[in-house]
């Protein structure tokens, strides 16, 4: 398909916070509780995103964060869209997803639920999410199936968690998931600052790999594993070869070329969902002549040397 001919883009991918009930080692988004950023879309302004998105036929739209619940506009953003016939997606950290919210969306056309579990025990959840609580994600995942929402699980591979990998994709199927989605751990956020002490070493990612391709032959019709591309490397390639027709869209409105990179092509406060689907076209296109481990590379020596990471980014983008 050649984007370039559509009006709008096919996905938005919106971060409505950088907030975030949590503060957990591995996040790639440096988010953790009161990092909401000082010039985050208000309510007015956010309701008047989602309602361009719907005005400009934007298909389907992925709510996150930071973590999108405790955004005391979610549910308004969520309605608004959903009432516009746009599909969405909730990604979330589970805790404060109840029944009473499963089934306010339940109203809604939606896609995908999607919970982050990172351990199958509490000890290997709080070892990476010290204030979470693995009850309360479980009961996330039971309360969006008891209302019949398509539920999505997402494991993000540390050295803490490695070991229960598997015991997590039986734990998904129980559960009722469509998905279980995972990747190599992104060195981004948080994260980098925790390195050393998260990153799986090679040899646990080949035995991490081999077994979710023996899990995915076997689970196939019953539960998709979604782990390509496995890295921020190779999802970057694949973008730069065949840019996707979405837009990322930060707490501010601000619109990313690309996940794992910091440029920014449009700015949703001031500018149409036109204009900036325009502007990340012309993005995309000037991004090819580069290749993806300089780009990385770049980002990297920035993200070190300003000691913090700014970026937000998903390896994938599972829709
Ligand atoms: S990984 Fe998710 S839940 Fe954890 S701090 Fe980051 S945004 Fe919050």
């Amino acid at each position: 398909m050649d984007i370039s001919q559509l009006k709008a883009p096919l996905f938005v991918s919106w971060q409505l916070t950088r907030d975030c009930d949590l503060s957990c080692l591995h996040c790639c988004s440096e988010s953790a509780p009161g990092r909401k950023l000082p010039a985050e879309l208000s309510r007015e302004e956010a309701l008047r995103l989602a309602g361009d998105f719907v005005d400009a036929g934007v298909p389907y739209v992925m709510l996150c964060g930071g973590e999108p619940l405790v955004v005391p506009h979610f549910f308004e953003v969520a309605e608004l869209l959903g009432a516009g016939g746009v599909q969405l997606k909730i990604e979330t950290n589970g805790q404060r997803f109840g029944s009473e919210e499963a089934r306010r969306l339940s109203r809604l056309p939606i896609r995908s639920v999607q919970v982050s579990l990172d351990g199958a025990t509490p000890e290997a959840y709080r070892s990476l999410r010290p204030n979470g609580s693995l009850e309360k994600a479980l009961g996330a995942c039971r309360a969006a199936k008891e209302a019949g929402l398509p539920l999505e699980i997402t494991f993000a591979p540390c050295r803490m968690n490695l070991h229960e990998a598997e015991a997590l994709i039986d734990l998904a199927l129980e559960l009722g998931a469509f998905r279980f989605n995972t990747g190599m751990l992104m060195r981004l956020g948080t994260a980098v600052r925790f390195w050393d002490r998260l990153a799986p070493s090679a040899e646990e990612y080949e035995r991490f790999f081999a077994m979710l391709e023996r899990r995915e032959a076997e689970l196939a019709g019953r539960l998709e594993l979604k782990f390509r591309p496995r890295s921020i490397e190779e999802a970057l390639e694949a973008q730069l070869s065949k840019a996707p027709a979405t837009l990322l869209v930060m707490p501010e409105g601000l619109v990313k070329v690309s996940g794992s990179l910091a440029f920014i092509c449009a700015d949703l406060r001031t500018q149409s969902v036109q204009k900036a689907w325009g502007r990340y076209l012309s993005a995309a296109g000037s991004l090819r002549k580069f290749d993806a481990a300089s780009l990385i590379r770049g980002e990297e020596n920035a993200i070190n040397s300003a000691s913090s990471g700014s970026s937000q980014a998903v390896a994938q983008e599972t829709r």
